[in-house]
């Protein structure tokens, strides 16, 4: 039995990697752990689990739709923000069309469309930030879908709401914006894209934004859309009647009204941010400035072998080659324990 002819060159998903034992920083998941809200909540519902979960997630939907300020009908969850992005694919893609995306960018986008039998044309980055005007020049009148990870994943950079603005005003009516918003909760800087706003205005926008990064949930799976009615029903029509858990839609919206935990969280990354970039600054580690819950910085190595021995000596990171930038490293920020346990064995590891 042979794959699909045009998938032979797919390679499957590598994850950060988990070590029993050691520190994990690969995968930026929230390092305080889940909110405590969210583990009541699966408490309470354990007993409902032999039967089906809500489909439609309504509960989840319509604690989104009022704290972000849209109608149910704007919103579809997600086994993941995974899935969505894939489904915006299924929906838009087939063989003979394109979407664009950034290079150096997360790989999903790149996956949903090739499934979809469709090609992801690319623009480079320009000095680790997001070059739009070369990737809205990608654009052609087979472009269904541009895909957009801001903060961008892995370098951690962002773009500004007057580049976003610049940006639509270049792309034609037809072409979908997907606006990935997996870091949006670690973001400080005041001149980042009010998207929600955007899309009050933009039927062209989709917004991503996932329960597994600063809500905690990552093995729970669950991610939302916010987009216009038409598009929503666009991914229920290809979204698989059931694709997430009565658990997970129950945990994901007690972690939402947990405004302390989300605080916390918030805080505590925003300090050891601040000081894993010192301590990279003042090691002479060229770093992209991070808007994010990671820190993406340049090893002037192959980063693959310091990946290992980083491992060996107990801390899990993320290097970037499969993102196209071979001796640069992505780092979680962690705890402040956890990030001083990293300096350490860095340290250790640029001296062997
Ligand atoms: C982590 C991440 C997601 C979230 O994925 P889930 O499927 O919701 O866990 C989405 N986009 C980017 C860029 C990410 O880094």
């Amino acid at each position: 039995m042979d794959i699909r002819a045009d998938l032979t060159d797919l390679i499957p998903y590598s994850a950060g990697k988990s070590v029993a034992g050691a520190i994990k920083l690969s995968s930026n998941e929230n390092p305080l752990g889940p909110s405590p809200k969210a583990l009541e909540a699966i408490r309470q519902a354990l007993n409902s689990i032999a039967l089906y979960p809500d489909g439609r997630a309504l509960e989840l939907c319509n604690a989104l739709a009022e704290k972000m300020g849209l109608s149910t009908d704007q919103i579809v969850i997600g086994n993941g923000s995974d899935e969505l992005l894939v489904l915006t694919a299924q929906a838009y893609i087939q063989p003979g069309f394109n979407a664009v995306a950034s290079e150096s960018t997360f790989s999903e986008y790149t996956f949903g469309v090739r499934l979809a039998g469709g090609t992801l044309k690319k623009a480079p980055l320009k000095d680790g930030f997001f070059d739009l005007e070369a990737l809205a020049a990608l654009i052609d009148d087979k472009t269904r879908i541009v895909y957009l990870c801001n903060p961008n994943n892995p370098t951690g950079t962002y773009f500004t709401a007057t580049q976003l603005d610049t940006f639509l005003k270049k792309v034609t009516q037809d072409v979908l914006i997907v606006l990935d918003e997996a870091y949006i909760d670690y973001v400080d800087e005041v001149d980042f894209p009010h998207s929600l706003e955007v899309l009050a205005r933009d039927s062209r926008i989709l917004i991503t934004r996932t329960f597994s990064k600063i809500y905690g949930l990552a093995a729970l799976r669950v991610g939302a859309a916010f987009a216009s009615p038409t598009i929503i029903s666009h991914l229920l029509t290809v979204k698989q009647p059931f694709n997430s858990g009565t658990l997970s839609i129950k945990a994901a919206t007690a972690a939402l009204g947990d405004s302390e935990y989300w605080n916390e969280s918030r805080t505590t990354n925003r300090e050891q941010r601040k000081l894993l970039q010192a301590a990279l600054r003042e090691r002479g580690l060229p770093f992209y400035p991070s808007q994010a819950n990671f820190v993406c910085f340049d090893t002037s190595r192959d980063a693959s072998e310091l990946f290992h021995n980083l491992q060996k000596l107990g801390v899990s990171i993320r290097p970037l080659a499969s993102f196209g930038l071979p001796t640069w490293i992505r780092v979680t920020v962690g705890t402040k324990e956890q990030n001083q346990a990293f300096l350490l064995a860095l340290d250790k590891a640029l001296s062997l």
